[in-house]
């Protein structure tokens, strides 16, 4: 592959079709199943699948043989599946490459810059601003461009199949269903390419080592079957916000925010330690910087491969919202009858999510205090991810790729999130290869406010992807994968 021309091919495309397409996506509210119940009537999932099926399809007429098909399943979320026939006879008929990515989206969250919004598209610069667009709209937009790029110059590779699920930000609880109905048609991939993952800087390319697993869920305590003045019952009538916090405090450690049970732990392998201290090198205080801290705000730890392996390797807490409560303007003097919280807790890469579901869920209800009614409504159990050790072609397509794309080298980073999918393909499919990058890069705050795009970093990766997809047919024709 001549590397020059493929990234001006697919730089051209970019300006020319994608972020126009991308555009055009961001102003579609195709919030993820949790978070619009009534999605199906709403049909915001429809219009967004409509989008990528008819760019795509245009541009299938390129790729000799390819089909797509939107594949539904009763009652389910739809699929885009796209088959891309071998091209140059290299890689063995039996081979093949699974791209994935999903287009539902987070849901508003508040906080938006003024003249920024989930759905109101701005493009600044190198930036394309809007819900969803960096997670995780380009990823069909990404392989598909790479797949051109390859055909543009007649490279070889290997069948390609594209996978782009509307439910990944629900927990992906629809994709088994979907992965086993397929299955025939997928076959045995040897190389997975993940294009929703992130980076920790724009400049080269960050391979994806693990992803954290997670579980969480609606922790309830009931006190009274109504609320009551509060000068008249405080100090008789213990306060569930009280009994909430030290519910928690079984879980964590209020001052430090350690996780305390050890059930929830896993040992890190020492190859991932020594890569977190090569990434501390790399990115400095780069680490923690990238967050949009108040003034005057610390880090929980001033050692940076700390704060790496807490944030890859750890069990760690955040409280993602909360009823019971009502906002500050109507808060009158009342003991509220109770108060719930939404826990997200993020596991080790290699934990058993549904088994610490379960295990924190007794850990809440056990022994009530003051015998209050308590509840904890288990909600999601993503097993996480540890990469395969990289084999050796796909450890030297990574770097050359990375050196064409973005003129540096490769790196190798654990991320904090969850790609519940992953998981599952590695247990699926033990021979497979993964390429997990992406473009959440710093300050690009996907599920937060200003989320936003960064195009070079959309067109690099794109180019990455059509390097690895091609040296994986060479791996195949030689046997190696
Ligand atoms: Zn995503």
């Amino acid at each position: 592959m001549d590397a020059n021309k493929a990234s001006a091919f697919i730089g051209k495309l970019w300006d020319d079709e994608v972020v126009p397409q991308i555009t055009d996506y961001i102003k579609i509210p195709n919030k993820s199943p949790m978070f619009d119940k009534d999605w199906q009537a709403h049909g915001y999932m429809d219009a967004a699948v409509a989008l990528m099926e008819k760019w795509a399809r245009a541009k299938l007429a390129s790729l000799p043989g390819a089909t797509l098909e939107v594949v539904r399943l009763e009652g389910r979320t739809p699929l885009i599946f796209i088959d891309v026939p071998a091209s140059g006879n290299a890689a063995r008929v039996d081979d093949c490459v699974l791209l994935y990515g999903h287009l539902d989206k987070q849901p508003e969250m508040t906080g938006w810059s003024e003249g920024l919004g989930p759905w109101t598209p701005v493009l600044k610069g190198d930036r394309l601003y809007g819900r969803g667009g960096a997670d995780d709209g380009y990823a069909i937009f990404g392989s598909l461009t790479a797949l051109l790029a390859l055909h543009d110059q007649g490279v070889p590779h290997a069948r390609c199949v594209v996978m782009i699920e509307a439910c990944e930000e629900s927990g992906s609880y629809d994709l088994p269903y979907y992965v086993d109905h397929l299955a025939p048609r997928i076959g045995q991939p040897t190389l997975v390419v993940c294009l929703d993952s992130g980076c920790a800087n724009y400049d080269q390319l960050w391979l994806t080592t693990s992803l954290r697993g997670m579980t969480g869920g609606e922790l309830t305590v009931e006190v009274l079957t109504e609320g009551v003045h509060s000068g008249d019952a405080s100090g008789v009538v213990p306060d569930s916000f009280r009994i909430v916090r030290d519910l928690l405090s079984r879980l964590e450690d209020p001052a430090s925010g350690e996780i305390l049970p050890k059930e929830l732990y896993v040992e890190v392998p020492a190859e991932r330690i020594e890569q977190a201290k090569q990434c501390a090198e790399i990115l400095g205080d780069e680490v923690f910087d990238k967050f949009p801290w108040m003034p005057g705000m610390q880090p929980v730890s001033t050692d940076r491969v700390e704060l790496i392996l807490n944030r890859t390797w750890r069990p760690q807490l955040a409280v993602t919202g909360a009823d019971g409560l009502p906002p500050l303007a109507s808060a009158g003097n009342v003991l509220r009858p109770s108060t719930s919280l939404k826990l997200s807790l993020r596991l080790p890469p290699t934990a058993n999510g549904a088994k610490s579901g379960v295990f924190v869920k007794q850990l809440l209800e056990a022994d009530p205090p003051y015998g209050a009614k308590v509840s904890f409504k288990l909600e999601k159990d993503g097993g996480g991810w540890n990469a395969p050790q990289l084999s050796d072609w796909l450890n030297s397509a990574v770097s050359k790729a990375s050196q064409d794309a973005f003129g540096a080298p490769a790196a190798y980073m654990g991320e904090g999130g969850s790609i519940p999918f992953m998981g599952m393909l590695g247990e699926k499919f033990p021979r497979a290869q993964f390429l997990i990058t992406g473009v959440l890069g710093p300050h690009s705050n996907a599920h937060g406010p200003n989320e936003f795009l960064h195009i070079p970093t959309g067109k690099n990766v794109t180019a990455v992807v059509a390097s690895v997809v091609a040296a994986h047919a060479q791996a195949s024709a030689d046997n190696l994968t």
